[in-house]
């Protein structure tokens, strides 16, 4: 395949893997990331490899500077045929300290502890907009040149906390829940304009996003990092790499009659009841 992708996020250490990927293909990518720096290194090493990239700074909750970024991928590459709604993730606001509540919590004043009462409304409201709107706008400046093109697909990242949330991540497991869904009612929206539309949702992978959530600082696995991998079937963590196949897959004309479906890459972890 030969066309022109569009990856957000791309900046960080999973959608990093994938514009990589998808340029060994001979795709040219705009690698966006909110960070201008990282999407430009990101760029500069496909370059180095001998791909085709452009780096480019683009805040996925700002329809201008997608609109800024897409002008500049329109003169260089020509009109996007693959989109990849990479950019998402989680804040400390929208999490709580403990797994379940007990009445003792109510009572602790301890600064940054946390329970389901203590969420904060802008904490939580970052996430869902991080994760949620953050697909739904570069899918609105994107997706119109992909119309009556043949060949053309969005690829949404969603999370296996979607199917059932993780303890502790409301925010982040509701934001990406919604995404999920979202996959689906856009391949539903899209299906008569030749336009699929489906999800990765990916289990455990250690990045920067979750590494003080999963390993000490000596790194051995925190509690949570080793109840993860007693609930990964696998009994392991995923890497980068592992996301690859899927998703040349989801983006090429391999998968032409696949559309609204969310691929788990996790190692087992969303099929295990835990008995
Ligand atoms: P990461 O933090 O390494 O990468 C995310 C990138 O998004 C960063 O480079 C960041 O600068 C960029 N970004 C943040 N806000 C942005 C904005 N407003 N506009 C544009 N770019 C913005 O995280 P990652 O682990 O590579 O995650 C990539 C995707 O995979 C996210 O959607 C994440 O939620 C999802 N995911 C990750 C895991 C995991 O285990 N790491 C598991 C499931 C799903």
């Amino acid at each position: 395949m030969s066309k022109v992708v569009v990856v957000t996020g791309a900046g960080g250490v999973l959608c990093s893997t994938l514009a990589k990927a998808l340029a060994k293909q001979g795709n040219k990518i705009a690698v966006l990331d909110l960070k201008k720096e990282a999407a430009e290194q990101v760029a500069n090493e496909i370059i180095a490899e001998g791909g085709e990239a452009i780096g480019l700074a683009a805040n996925v909750l700002e329809k201008e500077s997608l609109e800024l970024a897409k002008k500049e991928i329109d003169s260089k590459f020509g009109g996007c045929d693959i989109l990849i709604n990479g950019a998402g993730g989680n804040h400390p606001l929208g999490t709580t300290t403990n797994p379940f509540l007990v009445k003792e919590d109510l009572l602790n004043k301890t600064e940054g502890f946390k329970t389901f009462f203590d969420l904060d409304n802008e904490g939580v409201k970052f996430v869902f907009d991080l994760n949620f709107i953050g697909t739904l706008l570069p899918t609105q400046v994107f997706a119109k040149d992909m119309i009556g093109k043949k060949g053309c697909s969005i690829l949404n990242i969603s999370s296996m906390n979607a199917f059932t949330p993780l303890t502790k991540i409301p925010a982040y497991s509701g934001a990406k829940a919604a995404v999920s869904n979202f996959t689906q009612w856009l391949a539903v929206h899209f299906s008569k304009v030749g336009i699929r539309v489906n999800a990765i949702a990916p289990g455990f992978f250690l990045t920067e996003q979750n590494r003080t959530l999963l390993t000490n600082q000596d790194g051995s696995l925190t509690q949570r990092g080793q109840q993860i991998i007693d609930q990964t079937p696998m009994g392991c963590y995923g890497k980068p790499e592992d996301l690859i196949s899927t998703t040349l897959y989801l983006c090429d004309e391999a998968s032409s009659f696949v559309t609204g479906v969310v691929i788990p890459i996790d190692g087992g972890f969303s099929a295990y009841s835990g008995v």
